[in-house]
């Protein structure tokens, strides 16, 4: 069965609303007018509940099928949240807030959803029931976590949980996806190193933490060279490199270093962090300075689940004819801590030869909205078939 029909006369409905959306961009736990529209409409939608405030500002609707006897609990989730980025797509309906911009595409993630809601709503052809979950921050702010955090999964029953993210360079309405391992564990380091300030000119009387930092950021990428098995992923990037002189002629005091470490295991992130805190501690004793380092863990590795992943292809495969292997992504991904409480599945959906996510000239195509809104419905009625 292709796309469904009814989702090609829905187009241009969600359409609007995507661009609404894309209008009217909120950051991390701000989607309050987001929220807002969602619940609105899933209210308009006739959901048996619709709750807002689960994980600060995020929304739960439940739809229940023609009847329940497989007592199955489906969650299909979306995010809401945009980026502090500024517009330059000059699109009609570009971002009218300076400085936020839908440039991940989760206004149509958001919209695709809720097309779905709408048609489940509608027809209910299906033996359970589907809890549609939309989430704020994504992009940082661990929103799918302080939802988890809420007790969402037990409150509802929730059995298992899909999620999808577009994809640009992917033929439009295009799917792909992986079993195991598949968006990367995001973490973030900030390393001080404390030295002896002093003349630039006399750098026999200080401890020259510039030197001593240089060497560290070498050594750094050891961890990937050396400490890891070449067949593993790890990456260590330094992003800033700040000094606490201004000055040409003043050997800083202090040197402060950012950045972030991608891995695909729980091992190789374990090893990681160690790595860091051993070679910078290393570093600085051995130029007689002190390194203070603080390891900060984000999102876990995002890991599909066999059973459901492979469901979720033939899903994709039956609405559009294929579905590739789609690669490793050392990008982190919200949706991780649910899928570490649930069984459950991440896929891609094409969206053609657009600037990539979190460009300013990026943006949603449209014409993905009966392919997304389709994988959805069918993963409710294939794997809760009406009874
Ligand atoms: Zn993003
Ligand atoms: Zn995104």
């Amino acid at each position: 069965m292709p796309v469904k029909n009814r989702f090609a006369e829905l187009q241009d409905e969600i359409t609007v609303w995507r661009r609404d959306l894309h209008e009217n961009p909120e950051i991390l736990f701000e989607t309050h007018r987001t929220a807002a529209l969602v619940a609105e409409k899933l209210q308009a939608f006739g959901c048996e509940e619709v709750v807002t405030g689960i994980g600060r500002t995020g929304v739960v609707g439940v739809i229940k099928g023609k009847s329940d006897t497989s007592g199955k609990v489906i969650g299909l989730r979306a995010d809401m949240d945009a980026l502090p980025i500024h517009e330059a797509t000059g699109l009609t309906y570009a971002s009218k807030t300076d400085g936020a911009m839908h440039a991940c595409g989760h206004d149509g993630h958001t919209a695709m959803l809720l097309g779905a809601a709408k048609y489940l709503a509608e027809t209910r052809n299906f033996d359970g029931t589907v809890v549609v979950i939309f989430q704020p921050a994504e992009e940082g702010g661990g929103g799918g976590k302080e939802m988890c955090d809420d007790g969402m999964m037990e409150r509802w029953g929730i059995q298992e949980v899909y999620g999808m993210h577009n994809w640009p360079g992917m033929p439009v309405g295009s799917f792909a996806i992986r079993p195991g391992a598949f968006f990367a564990a995001t973490d973030q380091f900030d390393i001080e190193f404390e030295g002896r300030g002093g003349h630039a000119a006399k750098p026999q009387e200080t401890v020259d933490t510039t030197v001593m930092a240089s060497q560290a950021v070498v050594a750094l990428q050891t961890i990937a060279s050396r400490n890891a098995d070449p067949v593993d992923q790890v990456v260590v990037s330094v992003t800033s490199f700040e000094t606490s002189s201004k000055a040409f002629n003043v050997i800083p005091q202090r040197v402060h270093l950012k950045g972030t470490v991608r891995t695909m295991s729980r091992e190789m992130r374990d090893l990681a962090e160690h790595r860091i805190k051993e070679i910078c501690a290393g570093v600085a004793a051995t130029f007689g300075g002190m390194a203070t380092v603080e390891y900060h863990r984000g999102y876990p590795v995002m890991v599909n689940t066999e059973e459901q992943t492979a469901f979720a292809a033939d899903v994709a495969r039956a609405v559009s004819g294929n579905c590739e292997d789609a690669p490793l992504v050392m990008g982190g991904e919200d949706f991780a801590f649910m899928l570490e409480e649930r069984p459950g599945a991440y896929i891609l959906v094409g969206n053609g030869d657009s600037a990539h996510v979190h460009h300013p000239e990026y943006n949603f195509n449209d014409e993905a909205i009966p392919a997304g809104c389709s994988w959805w419905a069918e993963i409710v009625e294939r794997r809760m078939p009406a009874a």
